[in-house]
């Protein structure tokens, strides 16, 4: 089989491409445009069975080079995921969730490549109802500073959902919610990658806002393997999987967690709320665990200290 992973040179797309490389023999093209990802990450794996184009998914060349390249399956990860990255660049975030994604359906319309696609818990915004399942249609400030991603998310749902009724393709959407661990980036600006790292070299430990907001954070290894289930999944769901970890944490109670744990001399200090920030988040893994036999394995003790190591030996 060949193996196409756009983003596959940021956090998640890269473990994708470790695992299906450690597990498979199949062959990897991996696309990426390195706005937030690095090539670093998939460095040591480059061979004759795997490829590297830097490339944007939002290019029409890509619909040539997937048709070129004889493409069996497709996993999108291409976008910016990190608040600090997509409030800064909104143009190119809504870019890259809508036209992007709006590039591969047209590539794969009238094949049979299968499409798994990235979405996120974002889509439910600020929750008013908790743990968020999947029917729940979400609470998103529409003008907002986040609304290009909640809102590209949103929209590249809708159009992956009109192209399978129209075209009756086969996409896969998952909507992951806050993942973590090995090949994030240090200047991610995301939660766990800034209070490790904060914790690590004796700076300030940043909470936003009171630090009564809450995540559920799911360690990597868990979200690429149900990703990885979803995809091979016989019959085609035709609707969004939560893929998360239910444990539910205040990001006070990470703060302390992190200076704790690292024994760690840094200051806890609060600043300014994040504009838009949804204050609870958990997901219902029902649907996850039904269709694909899946819960996550790997406790939050464990997932951080894994973490821990990697941010060390990156700081080094
Ligand atoms: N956060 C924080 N300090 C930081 C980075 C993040 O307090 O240095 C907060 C952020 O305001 C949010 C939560 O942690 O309430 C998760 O933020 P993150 O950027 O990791 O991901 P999100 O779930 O918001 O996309």
């Amino acid at each position: 089989m060949k193996i196409l992973i756009t983003g596959g040179c940021g956090f998640l797309g890269s473990n994708m491409v470790k695992k299906i490389f450690n597990e498979t023999s199949d062959k990897i093209v991996v696309v990426d445009n390195l706005s937030t990802g690095f090539k670093s990450n998939i460095e040591p794996l480059l061979c004759e069975r795997v490829e590297f184009y830097e490339l944007d998914i939002c290019n029409s060349d890509i619909i040539n080079c997937i048709k070129d390249w004889e493409i069996d399956y497709i996993y999108n990860f291409a976008c910016p995921a990190s608040p600090k990255y997509y409030l800064k660049h909104p143009i190119e975030t809504w870019e890259s969730s809508v036209f992007g994604i709006k590039n591969l359906l047209d590539a794969i319309k009238g094949t049979n490549i299968k499409l798994f696609h990235s979405s996120t818990s974002e889509v439910y915004g600020d929750a008013q109802t908790i743990p968020q399942n999947e029917e729940y249609w979400g609470n998103v400030n529409p003008i907002g500073v986040r609304a290009c991603y909640d809102e590209g998310k949103r929209a590249a749902e809708a159009l992956i959902y009109d192209y399978i009724r129209e075209y009756n393709i086969d996409v896969r959407v998952a909507r992951l919610f806050n993942t973590y661990g090995p090949n994030m980036s240090i200047e991610d600006g995301r939660i766990i990658s800034n209070f490790v790292t904060q914790a690590l070299t004796g700076k300030n430990i940043t909470v936003h806002g009171n630090g009564m907001q809450t995540r559920s954070f799911c360690y990597v290894d868990d979200t690429i393997n149900a990703i990885y289930k979803l995809m091979h999944l016989e019959k085609n769901p035709k609707k969004p999987v939560n893929i998360g970890n239910p444990q539910e944490k205040t990001v006070k109670e990470v703060a302390l967690y992190v200076k704790d744990v690292l024994k760690s001399n840094s200051e806890i200090v609060y600043c300014e709320k994040m504009s838009d920030d949804p204050q609870k988040r958990r997901p219902n893994i029902e649907r996850a665990k039904q269709l694909l036999d899946w819960e996550p394995m790997i406790s939050y003790d464990a997932g951080m200290k894994k973490t821990i190591i990697y941010f060390s030996d990156k700081l080094k």
